[in-house]
């Protein structure tokens, strides 16, 4: 609940961290596959390092364990291994820690807090020294206020008057590496703590705001949530029959060319950089990063056809054949420039749309590239990028955001008089509108989505389907069923 706060809700961590849920909760069909990724891994551990009659942690695989996370938890288990050589240490194996809270003049109905630090517990022999460590799938930068809980759950979880110093480590899965994040007496972790994360400890228990994303999908107040905007039959689904999850048009996609890839992508597990930030992929997202930057503020200035030579932002390292072509692209973008007109402003790049669709049971995220007014009604703009190849024939079967930003705008989600696709290629710009209020455009993207949709909403077990795409996969490293490529076969 102290992690990055991109993903959660601070109401809902509040409401959890209280115990309250709403009175009743409906049965929900639950997932075939197990749905906590490294579940496996620390049960595993647990198997190994617990193996003398201790408290094992309450989780058991309950349920099928899909053959992408069965490879990752045979990787963490190697990297663990690289990171804390068995025989290297003295420390012995511990049962989890728990930090119990409750004040000493509260009455019966005083508040008591308990906190837990998911990781591997350690402590030497005699009881004096104590480590936690803390796995991430990569090592991430921890806010001091995460270090401090952690430092308090190894000193005064579970109290043991004997303990006089402890260590918390972060470790990670992908590349067994390393880092200290605290290393001092009780006294130190036992201050450290009421500077850094006590404040956080008091905020978390009192939090008002409600950030509607990814969150809600698994949120037990979802159906009561004040925020949560609704969007019932916006997905064309009438079928509260399967476990309740997100969908995106990404998900969509990566579901279609594989449901194995689209399954492992979900499940964040670490992909192949080489693949994932391919040069072209690169120079899209730098691309949309620059209009996302020039499209700013109340009132951005329309783009020009003259681009800078470092027009790259920050974070993009394109080589140069892709720098040349995305500030080719940039030029064509200014014939189509939403804001090459007076009376176009108040732009929104890239608002992240939430809507919970009760018909379906399914929470879907969308992010519009643009949101702007022209004069009074608000544009809806999908911007794409092409190296090449024909023009695109039937947008909302190409791209099934558009589909899903025309059954938004008549649900009234977002108030949009029209759709916009601009395609940025090398010979030019194209814009297309697409009119939401058209029965014909309704009609068609119900369609589009239905088809998009229905096979995931009722995929149990996202099996591999290898084929060319393997090529380009980007979580391949963790498929057993990888085509191989043809320059790796033997010649017959
Ligand atoms: S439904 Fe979403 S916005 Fe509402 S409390 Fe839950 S996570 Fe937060
Ligand atoms: S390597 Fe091929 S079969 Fe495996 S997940 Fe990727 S696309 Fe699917
Ligand atoms: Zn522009």
């Amino acid at each position: 609940m102290f992690g990055p706060e991109r993903y959660r809700c601070p109401a809902s961590d509040s409401l959890k961290a209280r115990g309250l849920f709403p009175a009743r909760r409906g049965v929900r069909k639950r997932e075939t596959l197990e749905e906590f990724t490294n579940g496996p891994f620390m049960n595993e551990l647990d198997r190994m390092e617990l193996s003398r009659g201790e408290d094992r942690s309450a989780w058991q695989p309950a349920r099928r364990v899909h053959d992408g996370v069965r490879r990752w938890t045979g990787h963490a288990l190697a990297m663990y291994e690289a990171a804390f050589p068995a025989g290297a240490t003295e420390l012995l194996p511990a049962a989890a820690w728990d930090y119990r809270y409750r004040p000493a003049d509260g009455g019966r109905d005083a508040a008591g807090f308990r906190i837990k630090a998911w990781g591997r517990y350690f402590k030497s022999a005699d009881g004096r020294f104590r480590e936690l460590r803390l796995p991430v799938n990569r090592l991430r930068p921890r806010t001091p206020v995460e270090r401090a809980i952690a430092a308090l759950v190894a000193a005064e979880g579970d109290p043991d008057v004997r303990v006089e110093h402890v260590r918390v480590v972060q470790f990670a899965l992908t590349d067994g590496r390393t880092e200290v994040l605290f290393d001092g007496t009780r006294a130190d972790a036992v201050a450290y703590y009421r500077d850094n994360g006590a404040p956080a400890v008091r905020a978390l228990l009192d939090q008002p705001e409600y950030r509607p994303g990814s969150a809600c999908a698994s949120c037990a107040i979802a159906p009561l949530c004040p925020e949560l905007p609704r969007g019932p039959g916006l997905l064309g689904i009438t079928d509260r029959g399967q476990p309740r999850r997100s969908w995106s048009p990404t998900t969509a996609r990566s579901h279609r060319g594989c449901p194995a890839r689209g399954y492992l992508r979900s499940l964040r597990l670490p992909v192949d950089d080489s693949v994932e930030r391919s040069a072209a992929a690169e120079r899209g997202r730098a691309v949309h990063a620059y209009l996302a930057a020039r499209h700013s503020g109340p009132a951005p200035r329309p783009c020009g056809a003259e681009v800078p030579v470092d027009w790259v932002p920050d974070g993009y390292d394109l080589p140069p054949v892709e720098r040349e072509l995305g500030a080719r692209l940039l030029s064509h973008h200014a014939e189509v420039c939403p804001f090459r007109l007076a009376d176009r402003h108040d732009p929104e790049p890239e608002p992240l749309l939430v809507f919970d669709d009760p018909e379906a049971d399914l929470l879907v995220l969308t992010e519009p590239d643009l949101l702007y007014r022209d004069g009074g009604s608000w544009v809806w703009r999908e911007t794409k990028t092409s190296g090449g190849g024909p023009p695109v024939r039937k947008p909302l079967a190409t791209y099934p955001q558009l589909a899903l930003a025309v059954r938004v705008v008549a649900a009234g989600g977002v108030r949009a008089d029209r759709i916009e696709l601009e395609v940025l290629r090398p010979e030019g710009p194209d814009l297309r509108i697409i009119d939401p209020r058209s029965a014909h455009t309704r009609a068609e993207a119900a369609a589009v989505l239905r088809d998009w949709i229905t096979g995931w909403h009722r995929e149990r077990l996202f099996e591999a389907a290898p084929g060319p795409e393997c090529a380009r996969c980007e979580v391949a490293r963790w498929c057993s069923a990888t085509r191989p490529q043809p320059s790796t076969q033997e010649a017959p």
